[in-house]
């Protein structure tokens, strides 16, 4: 599972008509002139029939005539200054000259040939003051009736060539020139001199034409790239009549059957589809309530849901809070839960007008959707009309928040508002708490790991508080997607006994197809079509999206993270542009977490009321908000779990339609484990959700919380275990009578001191300042995100992506936490070269390691990230290495370690170990049996690095390191009390692990920030064995070939303990 250091092997013609004019840079410019011209002059008279119109030869020959005439224009432009270099108007001229239409994909031909002299982008129309004056200066002038005689037409170009009338105030602007550089000399040789550049990029990429192919289709397949997309261009355009396929109105689109077969005919396809299943349809199973529904909620239900009958699980659930049950229902997307919130909060209301309820969901945005839905039943439902329903979040302004308590008789809420605003202010909540009757928490599979084991305690301190009030008999009812053991979750979350758990899926739904698409690896491919670029997991996903567009279906693409969300609406913005498919680019959108919160309303809007064919997403849609109905999801790459596939997959398909889902697996381990073994995607089971309820250092943060809002007593234990005891009376005030209060350092507001959700809240605000300067023109606040992807995502010159739009960063200020961008429509992406340091600092505990000489040790851990420059980056090709100089960003935060004990280490340096594998591989391999370990983090090795062909000055020590991702967290410490265990567990798991060279349920980790491409499984299971001292028989080890390169790994040095350390027991 070893790559190259770079992906030189995959060079792609692209890159070799680029390679070859940039080796040409340098090189004298006494070349002898080529013979073909003459050649090709000769030509031109014998096929001005246009017999020989499509031969290669005389397509390079036209070229060449269009790139005279051009550079004829440019250089008289060039000489007048105060023209601006508009495309349409360069058009005009340089098709007067050349007597015929100059297509803009022969622009694009000329710029892919030679990207460092031809400019050709969308620029914003304000730069066009960098030519010396405005536009509106320039079309006063008149000296040079030429050119200036179109200059009015400054309209926009669309890439299909059409011009848009009335557009004088178009954003931006499509220019043409060549680069400055060629602009410094007189300009009577540089003509000459471009000319001769363009003969020599040409001659050079026919000697580069490998036997058999047609040197002019290899430079019309890069000149795609080069298209320009115009960023403000969103008016959709008839389709010309070559491309006029329509498309079908989403309810008449062909089956998935249908689509299938025809995919499997196109020339595109290689047989990537490794796996098949197809799930039939299931019909609706009703059930029947114990009691039956009044008749005016029947009717409410009828009117605004054209609801008539239940589901079975519908049914059961409302039977069995009409027991006063809690309920936990577990069943697919789709399948009509929120009926099962509502219509028991009906009952309750209708019964008695004072009942109050809460509702709990994860994202806004979905708050939002359900609270709609709930007005519109509540409406619909004489007598209850009422009720009053409100949003009670964070940004809910504080003058409404007195009405809100006072009035409303369902909240919209979270858990951060329950535990920050809500319990800490009980007294304001009183009447609300005590005629509560129902508490509905949806999507519990969200509630894990460490903001899981937060809330698990904020329920607590919520079940006391009514109690205390005397309400004992409020119900909790919850929904989760398909997981794993939905009751014991449910009572580990919640605290209560009494649970009701429902998972017979009573909704019907359509057939479904899953595919295993494996694209084709590049050795596999036409030479010509490999090289280009054209081929990989993204490119293959995009192909499956326009396809499924294009034929009415309505399909959604799921990336694992934002950057592969921009560029894959990159790549569908270029496609569709090409193609002249704006009508069907109008109707893509990218969605991800990060967008401002106006952006998500519109994109889910867009999405819901079915104006989109396509959504391009991360995660962050995973968590059902209502998008409508989806015909199709594609995977790119497998998400980070089997729960995460299936939840992703979960969202195409309802009711009659059938349906499809598609994972494009990416050439990682993971991904290539699902194709060789695609049944696991199906009969694995799923992990448990973890919720740690013992955690001291959660229930103490929650003591002192709870003992704010009522004074804590030893009979607390009932809900926060035994451990209450002991925790109040070493970490909070025992006052005369007895009662705990929460220690003075947390006062006043105790809640404030303790972050639920764990990650870092330092966020850094990107501000698009394109238009400052401009009439009206503002600073515009695009995203926020978080501290920890800042560092990656924002350096000066680096290219940043947003909705698919690409800007460029011109300020980073790291003490107001803000950066400065400007749109700029460039073809390249950055990618930053950093590494990050894990250091043990200061060692604070030491713990043996049963039945081993070795230990592990807990202490300070210092993170360092430092981006020290960047690549810029199109394609597979590297354009330029910049260096940045950014401040390292620096972290402290807890963790614990292991060093490679030192025979070990001796022993694997002779058997030719690479000790970067397998120290990484070790290190997941303890991860993955350890639960709290989502919120822990390694230092990944990067196959870059690990295999780099030149030695590097960083030497990392032999050691296994884990760390709390968080600055907050304390899963390490956990994790280090239980250290010794897990590490036997995670020896024994890799060594009876059946697979060949690890997996994901031994040493691969699908949180691995480097895909575990550097990864040893023997290599693994030799330091887990030194560790617990196990026998190693030194002569059965074969030598490896591991470490060709230069080592990277050194001995680890110990850490100095703090003074009076003890080592403690294992
Ligand atoms: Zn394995
Ligand atoms: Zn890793």
């Amino acid at each position: 599972m070893k790559r190259s250091a770079g992906s030189t092997t995959r060079a792609s013609k692209r890159q070799k008509v680029s390679s070859a004019t940039s080796t040409n840079r340098n090189q004298d410019k006494e070349k002898e002139t080529l013979e073909w011209p003459e050649y090709f002059h000769d030509l031109f008279k014998v096929c001005q029939s246009n017999q020989l119109v499509s031969s290669d030869s005389f397509r390079v020959f036209m070229s060449l005539q269009i790139f005279k005439a051009l550079n004829t224009v440019l250089a008289f432009v060039s000489s007048h200054r105060h023209l601006a270099t508009t495309f349409p108007m360069i058009r005009s001229s340089v098709e007067g000259l050349l007597k015929r239409p100059l297509e803009l994909s022969k622009v694009a031909e000329l710029k892919a040939l030679l990207p460092d002299v031809v400019e050709f982008a969308y620029i914003p129309h304000s730069d066009l003051r960098i030519h010396g004056e405005t536009v509106s200066q320039q079309n006063k002038r008149s000296n040079s009736p030429d050119f200036t005689l179109h200059s009015q037409s400054l309209a926009i170009d669309t890439p299909s060539g059409s011009r848009l009338p009335g557009h004088e105030e178009e954003e931006h602007v499509l220019v043409l020139e060549f680069a400055e550089n060629f602009r410094t000399t007189k300009s009577g040789n540089l003509v000459d001199k471009r000319n001769q550049r363009f003969k020599d990029a040409i001659d050079e990429l026919m000697k580069a034409t490998p036997e058999g192919e047609v040197s002019m289709d290899l430079l019309q397949a890069a000149a795609r790239d080069h298209i320009p997309v115009n960023p403000s261009a969103k008016k959709a355009l008839p389709a010309t009549d070559s491309q006029s396929l329509i498309i079908p109105e989403p309810k008449d689109r062909p089956s998935i059957d249908d689509i299938l077969l025809e995919i499997q005919k196109q020339q595109w396809y290689k047989n990537q589809i490794a796996d098949r299943r197809t799930f039939k349809e299931k019909v609706a199973i009703e059930g029947l309530l114990a009691e039956p529904l009044s008749h005016t909620i029947q009717q409410a239900l009828q009117e605004s849901r054209n609801i008539t009958s239940l589901y079975h699980h519908q049914a059961a659930a409302i039977n069995a809070i009409a027991q006063r049950k809690h309920v936990i229902v577990s069943t697919s997307t789709a399948s009509g839960k929120s009926v099962i919130y509502q219509v028991p909060l009906l009952k309750f209301l209708e019964d008695n007008s004072d009942a109050t309820a809460i509702f709990i969901y994860p994202t806004k945005a979905l708050a939002q959707d359900q609270r709609t839905a709930l007005e519109q039943l509540l409406l619909a439902c004489p007598g209850l009309q009422h009720v009053k329903v409100a949003t009670y979040d964070g940004d809910t302004p504080q003058d409404h928040r007195r009405t809100i308590r006072e009035t409303a008789s369902v909240i919209f809420t979270n858990f951060d508002m329950l535990h920050a605003s809500i319990l800490p202010h009980e007294e304001l909540w009183r009447t609300f708490i005590k005629n509560l009757k129902l508490v509905a928490v949806d999507e519990l599979h969200y509630y894990s790991n460490l903001y899981g084991s937060h809330v698990a305690q904020i329920i607590r301190r919520f079940r006391r508080i009514c109690a205390a009030v005397g309400n004992q008999r409020v119900i909790f009812v919850s929904c989760s997607a398909t997981i794993s053991k939905p009751s014991q979750h449910m009572k580990r979350l919640f605290g209560v006994e009494d649970v009701e758990e429902i998972v017979e899926d009573g909704a019907p739904s359509g057939k479904k197809d899953y595919l295993v698409w494996d694209p084709p690896s590049i050795k596999d491919m036409d030479p010509g079509v490999a090289k280009l670029g054209q081929s990989g997991p993204m490119c293959e996903a995009i192909n499956l999206v326009i396809f499924l567009m294009m034929r009415g279906v309505r399909v959604i693409l799921f990336c694992k993270i934002r950057k592969a969300c921009e560029l894959a609406m990159k790549a569908l913005r270029q496609r569709l542009s090409a193609e002249g498919r704006l009508d069907v680019l109008a109707k893509v959108m990218p969605y991800r977490g990060g967008y401002s919160q106006e952006d998500r309303r519109r994109i889910e809007h867009e999405a819901f009321s079915g104006h989109l064919l396509g959504i391009v997403a991360t995660n962050a849609l995973e968590l059902g908000v209502d998008i409508g109905v989806l015909d199709a999801v594609i995977m790119l790459g497998f998400p980070f779990g089997i729960a995460n596939f299936r939840q992703q997959a979960g969202r195409a398909g309802r009711r009659s339609r059938d349906s499809l889902a598609v994972l494009v697996a990416e050439d990682l381990p993971i991904d290539r484990n699902y194709v060789e073994s695609p049944d696991k995607l199906y009969n694995q089971p799923m992990d448990d959700l973890t919720v740690d309820i013992e955690s001291k250092v959660i229930i103490e943060a929650h003591l002192q919380c709870a003992a704010h809002e009522m004074p804590l007593s030893k009979d607390d234990a009932v809900y926060f275990g035994a451990t209450l005891g002991e925790l109040c009376d070493s970490k909070l005030r025992k006052d005369k009578d007895g009662w705990y209060h929460p220690h003075p350092k947390f006062l006043p507001y105790p809640a404030k001191h303790i972050s639920i959700r764990g990650a870092d809240d330092d966020k850094y605000t990107i501000i698009d300042i394109t238009k400052v300067g401009l009439p009206n023109g503002a600073p515009r606040i695009i995203e926020e995100i978080e501290l920890s992807r800042a560092i990656f995502e924002l350096y000066e010159g680096g290219v940043f992506m947003h909705q698919g739009l690409t800007f460029i960063v011109k300020e980073v200020s790291h003490d107001s936490k803000v950066a400065r961008l400007v749109r700029a429509d460039v073809n390249w992406t950055t990618k930053p070269r950093d590494y990050r340091n894990v250091d043990a600092m200061q060692t604070h505990r030491i713990k043996e390691i049963p039945r081993s000489p070795h230990r592990a040790y807990f202490g300070r851990v210092d993170v360092t990230t430092v981006v020290f420059g960047f690549r810029k980056i199109r394609g597979n090709k590297v354009l330029d290495i910049v260096d940045v100089d950014t401040p390292p960003y620096e972290r402290q935060v807890t963790g614990f370690w292991f060093d490679v004990p030192k025979d070990l280490f001796g022993l694997m340096k002779e058997k030719h170990f690479n000790l970067a594998e397998a120290i990484h591989s070790a290190s997941h391999a303890w991860m993955n049996r350890f639960a709290l370990s989502p919120d822990l983090r390694t230092e990944c090795k990067a196959a870059e690095k690990e295999y780099n062909k030149e030695e590097s000055q960083r030497k990392r020590p032999a050691r296994l390191i884990l760390y709390d991702a968080s600055r907050k967290g304390s899963v390490s410490a956990q994790a280090f009390d239980h250290s010794g265990e897990v590490l036997r567990q995670a020896h024994d798991t890799v060594e009876t692990c059946p697979c060949k060279d690890g997996c994901d349920k031994c040493i691969h980790s699908a949180t691995c920030s480097e895909g575990n491409v550097v990864a040893s499984k023997i290599g693994a299971l030799l330091i887990l064995k030194a560790l617990l001292n196990l026998d190693i028989d030194a002569n059965s080890i074969a030598t490896q070939f591991g470490s060709q390169g230069f080592e990277t790994i050194v001995e680890a040095t110990y850490i100095r303990p703090l003074d009076g350390v003890r080592v403690e027991l294992g």
